[in-house]
């Protein structure tokens, strides 16, 4: 038996990998992501989480990828309500760095060069009377103010991989891509299911390497890659204490060493604090906080709050790695943010396609420009569509997220105000549909803070989740409040109850070669 040829086979279920699957499975291209560990394991569960133009890029004139990312802030908040949302930071006037005026102009580039409509504009604050001054430190008096988003980054490759499955796009999680080689005018992929053991081959007519801060390895068991070009790994950690502030706004702070830092509101009861630009060497799948960097944040921090942060306050930490485009920049926090392409494949070869560097808020525009690269080999896919859809559970007002929480609470009152709250931020009316008819007994007995089986049930079957930690640190955030006892408790139930992997359709192998 041989498999289906896929038109595309993409390696890794980052943000890229499954954005990519998303808008090639909706223009009618049969798709395969392999993805070695959780969907979002890798970086895309590991950023800032913000859908930013990133004003400090501007310092180093990338105003490409700002112009992009200003742009696509507005267009993704549309597409995602339920994940993505407006927020305002705070940027404290500290007369020993950049000057005011310099500040002025970057804000004043950032409120206009994207095309802004939906989101407020840079005002001036007064940190003496606007409430915000209050955590911090009395030398400061003036401060900025602009709009940027919050996204919940695991949740938003997630509802991307969803959208692909819906439109028809094979998933494979816990399987990676052992070896590739061209055979036949197609990629022959060796595939290796992490659960079972098992080995597999599939082929597709073009091949995408959307491995992250795995690139690199991923191209060397690839036969007859021609490599040349260099990632330059650079390790950003996070730190989360206790909220340290009481209102809705987020801080960024500049640094003496010219980085920047946020402090932001985090999960209801934290705030995140990051991130460090370190250069990483090894295997990004053991990237971790060093003591030094949780100090560096600290200490970074407690220049502007008004109480000191220490080390012992730190309930958490998260570590990534991006995987940037080695442009020679000695400067790990000079390196380009923006994506650059790599086309490998002569004329009426099946093509690869290696994504060096990107952002979580360019990942759409990333996706469309992959699919342009990839249309010679691929004539038949349809034209650009995901600028105005939305993502699964999407269709709502961005406006008017309370008035969704009111229905959901309405159709179903047991959930409470802050379960049907929790439920919309994660699933939008997905919400409406995963407790419709749900009876009194299934609000009986949560694994703890909210976590009910309906739910877990909902993440086994959609959503490819496969352990507690799945669930606790990607679906969800609830791993910051779960105990040791109530996560055996959830991982021995999910033992009980997920499904099998669902395989790829098997044809037999003669004049089948072209059914896909
Ligand atoms: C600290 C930090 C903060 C950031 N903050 C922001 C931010 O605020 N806003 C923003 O827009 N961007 C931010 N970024 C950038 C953004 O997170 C990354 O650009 C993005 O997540 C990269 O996604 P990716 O899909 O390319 O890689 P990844 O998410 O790493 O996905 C690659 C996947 O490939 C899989 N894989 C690897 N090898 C194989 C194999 N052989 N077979 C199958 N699968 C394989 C991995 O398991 C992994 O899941 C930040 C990055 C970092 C590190």
């Amino acid at each position: 038996m041989q498999s289906l040829i896929h038109d595309l086979a993409i390696i890794g279920g980052g943000i890229n990998g499954c954005g990519i699957a998303r808008d090639a499975a909706g223009r009618g291209l049969s798709v395969l992501v392999a993805e070695r560990d959780d969907l979002a394991s890798g970086t895309s569960s590991a950023s800032t989480k913000l859908i930013h133009g990133g004003l400090r890029y501007l310092e180093y004139y990338e105003f490409r990828l700002v112009r992009e990312a200003l742009h696509e802030r507005e267009v993704l908040l549309r597409a995602a309500p339920h994940i993505i949302w407006p927020l305002r930071f705070i940027l404290p006037h500290h007369r020993g760095l950049r000057p005011g005026w310099l500040i002025r102009i970057g804000l004043f580039l950032y409120d206009h060069l994207g095309g802004r409509r939906m989101l407020p504009g840079t005002r001036v604050l007064n940190l003496r009377k606007d409430p915000a001054g209050r955590f911090l430190r009395d030398d400061f008096r003036r401060a900025f103010e602009y709009s940027d988003c919050w996204v919940i980054d695991s949740r938003l490759v997630v509802l991307n991989a969803r959208a692909a499955a819906d439109h028809g796009a094979v998933l494979k999680t816990r399987c990676e891509v052992i070896a590739a080689k061209r055979e036949a005018g197609l990629w022959e992929l060796r595939l290796l299911d992490r659960e079972s053991g098992e080995e597999s081959t599939t082929r597709a007519r073009a091949l995408i390497n959307a491995a992250g801060p795995w690139l690199e390895g991923v191209l060397k068991r690839i036969d007859n890659h021609g490599g040349g070009e260099h990632i330059r790994m650079v390790k950003g950690s996070h730190i989360i204490v206790r909220q340290l502030f009481d209102h809705d706004r987020a801080y960024i702070f500049q640094n003496a060493d010219g980085r920047i830092i946020f402090a932001i509101p985090y999960e209801g009861s934290f705030t995140l604090i990051g991130t460090t630009d370190v250069d990483f060497q090894g295997d990004p799948a053991t990237v971790s906080i060093s003591r030094g960097e949780i100090d560096y944040l600290c200490q970074a921090a407690s220049e502007y709050f008004l109480a000191p942060i220490t080390a012992d306050q730190v309930v958490s930490t998260f570590s990534g790695v991006r995987p940037l485009f080695d442009d020679g920049k000695s400067d790990a926090k000079a390196a380009t943010r923006d994506y650059v392409l790599k086309l490998d494949g002569r004329a009426g070869e099946a093509p690869l396609l290696t994504l060096y560097g990107g952002k979580i808020t360019t990942y759409r525009r990333l996706a469309e420009t992959v699919l342009e690269r990839l249309r010679p080999a691929l004539p038949d896919m349809g034209p650009a569509w995901t600028a105005e859809t939305p993502l699964p559970g999407g269709d709502f007002d961005p406006d008017n997220f309370p008035g969704e929480v009111a229905k959901l609470v309405q159709s179903c009152p047991a959930l409470g105000q802050n379960l049907a709250t929790r439920l919309v931020r994660s699933y939008g009316t997905l919400a409406g549909k995963m407790t419709a008819g749900l009876a009194a007994e299934a609000l009986e007995r949560p694994f703890g803070h909210e976590l009910y089986p309906f739910e877990v049930d909902y993440l086994l079957e959609n959503e490819w989740a496969r352990s507690a930690e799945d669930i606790l640190w990607r679906r969800s955030k609830l791993g910051l409040l779960f105990s040791p006892d109530q996560i055996a408790a959830l991982a021995s139930y999910i033992d009980r109850k997920k499904p099998p992997q669902r395989g790829e359709p098997l044809l037999p192998p003669e004049g089948a070669a072209d059914a896909a």
